[in-house]
């Protein structure tokens, strides 16, 4: 074996090096993670519905019918009525002809950048967006162009620029890192002045929570028929597993034919569906879950800009504190776990150098209560 120490001991010395937690039980805001109860504000479980007894029940009825394994890819023998069910059911959610399951969001960039675009062409992508769009653009060998973070003119700039090729922009609809909205309104403008270009909106941390309906970014702009492709995943707001590429007919038989990372993996298990059925019908009305995370999200940030902390621009359930070096990060991770609070220090290469933070997320399960235990012990370590 070559020699990997040296790695590790750079990770070590920048307060770069992840460690990972064990938690017992289900997501929730109260965990025991590593033996100790913590308030938790870091989950991307924003409707609470990860630990859903309902989900759970069709989860376990449909492993009777299902088991547990697909036992293949979907287009060998691994996909069951209900993963075709759910599909049909995201397609009529989504607004769109139809709707085609991945395993992870993750395979679903992958798979969906690497099918539409090739050598030739250009994936044009915001300067932050999720990791999965930029391991995508480089596996499709397309030449991948970055413009500044949610400028117009930026992007607008390299779309002036001539070519033949194909051009795919890529962005996240609420930023990850950032909780910040992609400003799809103005996207969509450029659309209708460059022929041969087209929009993917990763909206993983979107899907369930904007929106009156919960159908994400574009029902929050009003625009969703001007996005061509949408990708949601299911492991958020959803609380299951799993991801899904809606559009056109001819969009996701394209991706049947083509998306490597659909093609050569297996199914996800028929009882994820089915449990994934239920909660979409439970997004779908969740309508008071989304109002509860607005109000938690506003006694937030009220309460942390009087303690003057540096809050991202972020109306969603994602907000970070931005407090600069990792090492402060860190240090501020774990006052807050000493205080058995649970939210994780961001650092680069997750980030920008200069800008780590803490990434505050809520969830509708959480409570006012808990919203003020967090703010004071914030407070106390100011
Ligand atoms: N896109 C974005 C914007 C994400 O934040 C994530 C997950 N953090 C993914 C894609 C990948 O989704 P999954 O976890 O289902 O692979």
């Amino acid at each position: 074996m070559f020699e990997l120490g040296g790695f590790l001991q750079q990770q070590y010395e920048q307060d770069l090096y992840r460690r990972r937690i064990s938690c017992e039980g289900m997501q929730g805001p109260l965990q025991v993670c590593d033996g100790k109860q913590f308030l938790s504000f870091c989950s991307n479980d924003y409707l609470g519905l990860a630990a859903d007894p309902r989900i759970a029940k069709s989860m376990r009825d449909a492993t009777e019918q299902y088991g547990v394994g697909s036992g293949a890819a979907h287009l060998i023998n691994g996909h069951t009525t209900a993963h075709h069910a759910l599909e049909e059911e995201l397609a009529e959610f989504t607004g769109r002809e139809r709707a085609l399951l991945f395993s992870t969001g993750y395979m679903a960039n992958l798979g969906v950048v690497s099918a539409l675009v090739g050598r030739n062409d250009e994936v044009i992508a915001d300067k932050l967006v999720h990791a999965s769009l930029i391991d995508a653009a480089k596996l499709s060998s397309a030449k991948l162009h970055r413009y500044q973070h949610a400028d117009i003119s930026s992007l607008s700039a390299r779309l002036e620029k001539q070519t033949l090729s194909k051009r795919l922009i890529v962005t996240d609809g609420v930023f990850s890192m950032d909780g910040d909205i992609a400003p799809l309104p103005d996207m969509v403008n450029q659309l209708d002045r460059h022929k041969n270009t087209a929009i993917l909106l990763d909206d993983a941390h979107g899907i369930g929570v904007l929106g009156k309906h919960g159908r994400g970014c574009v029902e929050h702009f009003n625009c969703n028929n001007e996005i061509d492709i949408l990708m949601g995943t299911l492991g958020k707001a959803f609380g299951t597993f799993g991801a899904f590429v809606a559009g056109s007919e001819e969009l996701i038989e394209t991706l049947i034919q083509s998306a490597r990372s659909y093609i050569f993996t297996t199914a996800m298990p028929g009882a994820i569906a089915e449990a994934t059925r239920t909660s979409l019908k439970i997004v779908n009305t969740a309508n008071d879950r989304r109002e509860k995370l607005k109000s938690l999200i506003f006694q937030f940030r009220k309460g942390a800009q009087q303690l003057g902390l540096t809050l991202a621009d972020s109306i969603t359930p994602i907000q970070p504190i931005i407090v600069g070096s990792a090492e402060q990060a860190v240090k501020m991770s774990k006052g807050l776990a000493e205080k058995n609070i649970l939210v994780s220090a961001i650092r680069p290469p997750t980030v920008p150098a200069g800008t780590a933070r803490l990434r505050v997320t809520f969830s509708a399960a959480h409570d006012e209560t808990q919203v003020d235990k967090l703010l004071l012990a914030l407070e106390s370590l100011a």
